[in-house]
């Protein structure tokens, strides 16, 4: 049989009706569904390494080997196993030792022979040995070329296929396929302009390097295969955004706001502050989009502190003194109360008239019917609220501009949802996570960006210093002290899941330690995401208030708390956070003019010393794009932004076009030249994405 693109997988040998279902549920049903899934990492097996040349300490190395004998020994502590092998080539004997994969019994059994990849130790007998190396078996002489004698391709376990098998697969699915059958999804002249090479070479060559790649390229991601992949990707990307934003542009369908004189004036005087230069050029940003036909779909970046609620106001009341409704959309409940009580407060003072409603999920059924129904007659002007702002029940009397805050929380569907509320709402979006702009771009390439780069006047830099268990009682005289001369205090208890009962009481007990043994002469109260919004309100409120000196807190303070009275901020167990996460709960301390201090304890746990150096980064800048970048190069975008809540967990190549900005401008460059081309480009890109889209809804 000739194996297509399109040929269904259980129609290949090897992996029939029942894996072919069970593939399906990772959502590959086609050949190529499962091309893309690309190998996790390489192994150099064009050479061996020796036995006898393995020296402790050395780096990983992988071996061909035979096994002479294996034993499973259960040792006293309960449950612990160690399964040891004794494996030789022609230059020696090698011990072998796996921890707690007792299974292994089954699998590693004298006579046979595997490849085994790992770091080479010392051991407590041998000079040297293998500690939980990876195996693979190598039957016979079997498939010399694919397994061996390469670089070979390792992959994550699929299901319940091992890396073997699958890269079994691969090479004769390859192999055995008619190459056109992957059609090209980069139009041939941008192909040929930017090098690429076919798909199937491409991905032919991502899993079988050819010989005149060298293991460095493939790390870096350098290989002719691997950029066209990327390209590929990042492209289509790209056409699809600069579609979405060819059409916002193009229809003019949107509001045009007017701006006189008169109404800046009033605006001016709403805020008790001057604003800063970023914020003003920011404010120009969008003053040109409101003024304009076309919707406004604006990013709006700034880091934690640098007053973008400031510029959000601002834009809101000019929808509203154009006779429009605004609403301003934020993560938490939290949030949304203190952004309803500062508003109020501002506007009281301001004298423009502009009635609010404040809409989350814990109103009692009173209230959130009043609610409803002020924004749905157009009562209320500015409607404040979480998520429950776009739940269907809620309707507008004439919706002209949402605000998004902190976007990183929302998915870009639930912002669709918004929209489809107004007439054709202008839309901005604010973000505190600082982006670099690449990034920015590949996620947002919809929408335009302004930056603000500068902090409100008079702001120490918060003070940040990491401690171990052995400093926590300096660190307590520390806290007490700041409360003494009239400062508050919060201390974060890392959850892993806000939901998590287990976590939720280890924090909860913490709380009530310190209440009663470390810091009794304190008041001492805990914000926590599983609460009532009415009782996170209450102990917020007090915190606000200053009745409470001292608020253990989960990560829902993370996100535009405001209290500048706040000066320390311990964070326990800083080690599980981000660092990008930290620096936004730093952000809460440094409001007020006091210098501030940030503690991050890290545990004496093993990783100890690794976790330090990654949270120097921490005290020696408080530069949120910085902290990003790092934090980035570390766990990867995946982590950083959480692209599920993006939509892009199947962008592969995001971390590498991060690495390769050149290939995302080159890309970005080609699909808008496309999308505002010819006639024929147009109808070409249109295509492309048609065909796109039934691939990309299924992922
Ligand atoms: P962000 O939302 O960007 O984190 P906020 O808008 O919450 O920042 O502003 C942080 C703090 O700075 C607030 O207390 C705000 O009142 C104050 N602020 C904002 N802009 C200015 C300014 N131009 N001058 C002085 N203070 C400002
Ligand atoms: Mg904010």
């Amino acid at each position: 049989m000739m194996i297509r693109a399109d040929t269904e997988l259980r129609c290949l040998s090897g992996i029939g009706p029942r894996r072919a279902e069970r593939l399906a549920a990772s959502r590959l049903r086609t050949v190529e569904d499962l091309l893309y899934v690309l190998p996790m990492r390489y192994e150099d097996r064009r050479n061996f390494a020796r036995v006898a040349e393995l020296l402790p300490g050395g780096p990983d190395t992988t071996l061909n080997v035979e096994v002479e004998s294996s034993r499973l020994i259960r040792t006293r502590r309960r449950g612990f196993t160690i399964f040891e092998a004794r494996v030789k080539d022609a230059t020696g004997k090698l011990k072998v030792i796996w921890y707690n994969q007792p299974y292994l019994e089954r699998v590693i059994q004298a006579g046979k022979r595997v490849v085994l990849f790992g770091r080479p130790v010392a051991g407590r007998y041998e000079a040297v040995q293998l500690e939980n190396p990876d195996y693979e078996y190598l039957e016979g002489d079997d498939a010399e070329g694919v397994h061996t004698g390469r670089i070979v391709p390792v992959y994550r376990k699929l299901g319940d296929l091992q890396s073997r098998f699958l890269r079994g697969i691969f090479h004769a699915t390859l192999q055995e396929m008619e190459r056109d059958s992957l059609a090209p999804l980069v139009p041939p002249a941008i192909a040929e302009r930017r090098g690429l090479i076919h798909r199937w070479d491409a991905l032919h060559d991502v899993h079988f390097p050819p010989a005149d790649v060298t293991p460095r390229k493939l790390v870096e991601r350098d290989t002719p295969a691997q950029r066209t992949l990327a390209f590929e990707e990042i492209f289509l990307l790209q056409l699809a955004l600069a579609s979405r934003r060819h059409g916002v542009k193009h229809e003019k369908r949107g509001i045009a706001y007017e701006l006189p004189d008169a109404l800046r004036g009033r605006l001016g005087g709403v805020l008790p502050f001057k604003l800063t230069d970023a914020q003003q050029k920011v404010l120009k940003e969008i003053g040109a989009d409101l003024r304009s036909e076309h919707p406004m779909n604006r990013l709006l970046q700034g880091d934690v502190g640098s007053g973008k609620t400031a510029v959000a106001l601002l834009t809101l009341l000019v929808a509203v003194e154009n006779g429009y409704q605004g609403a301003l959309m934020v993560p938490t409940e939290i949030l949304a109360e203190q952004h309803a009580r500062n508003i109020d407060r501002l506007l009281q003072g301001s004298g423009l008239d502009c009635p609010t409603a404040l809409l989350t999920g814990s109103l009692r059924a009173a209230e959130r019917r009043a609610a409803l129904g002020a924004i749905a007659n157009g009562e209320a002007k500015l409607a404040i609220g979480t998520h429950a702002l776009f739940e269907s029940g809620v309707a507008f009397h004439r919706l002209g501009l949402a605000v998004i805050d902190e976007q990183h929380r929302f998915g870009v569907l639930q912002r669709a949802a918004l929209v489809d509320k107004g007439l054709r709402p202008d839309v901005l979006v604010m973000t505190a996570t600082p982006i670099p702009r690449t990034m920015a771009l590949t996620l947002y390439g919809d929408l335009d960006l302004s930056v603000i780069d500068e902090l409100p006047p008079g702001r120490t830099p918060v003070t940040t210093v990491v401690r171990g268990e052995d400093e926590r009682d300096k660190v307590y005289r520390g806290v007490v002290d700041q409360v003494r001369r009239g400062r508050q205090a919060y201390v974060v208890v890392p959850l892993v899941e806000e939901t998590a009962k287990s976590d939720l009481k280890a924090a909860t007990e913490f709380a009530d330690k310190l209440r009663k043994d470390v810091l009794p002469d304190l008041e001492i109260g805990m914000l926590h995401g599983r609460m009532k919004g009415r009782d996170k309100d209450a102990v917020m409120q007090r915190f606000v208030a200053g009745e409470i000196q001292v608020l253990v807190a989960t990560t829902v303070i993370e996100v535009g708390v405001d209290v500048p009275n706040a000066t320390v901020m311990i964070v326990e167990h800083a080690e599980r956070f981000g660092l990008s996460q930290l620096h936004q709960l730093r952000g809460r301390v440094g409001r007020g003019s006091e210098r501030s201090y940030c503690v991050l304890m890290v545990g004496d746990e093993e990783h100890g010393r690794e976790a330090r150096e990654r949270l120097a980064v921490m005290a020696q800048t408080t530069d949120g794009f910085l902290i990003a970048e790092k934090d980035l190069e570390i766990r990867g975008p995946g982590m950083v932004f959480g692209t599920q809540q993006h939509g892009l967990t199947d962008l592969q190549f995001i971390a590498d076009v991060l690495r390769a900005p050149e290939l995302l401008d080159a890309a970005r460059a080609e699909a808008r030249a496309m999308i505002e081309g010819t006639e024929e480009q147009q109808a070409h890109a249109a295509k492309i994405l048609e065909s796109l889209s039934s691939k990309w809804k299924r992922r």
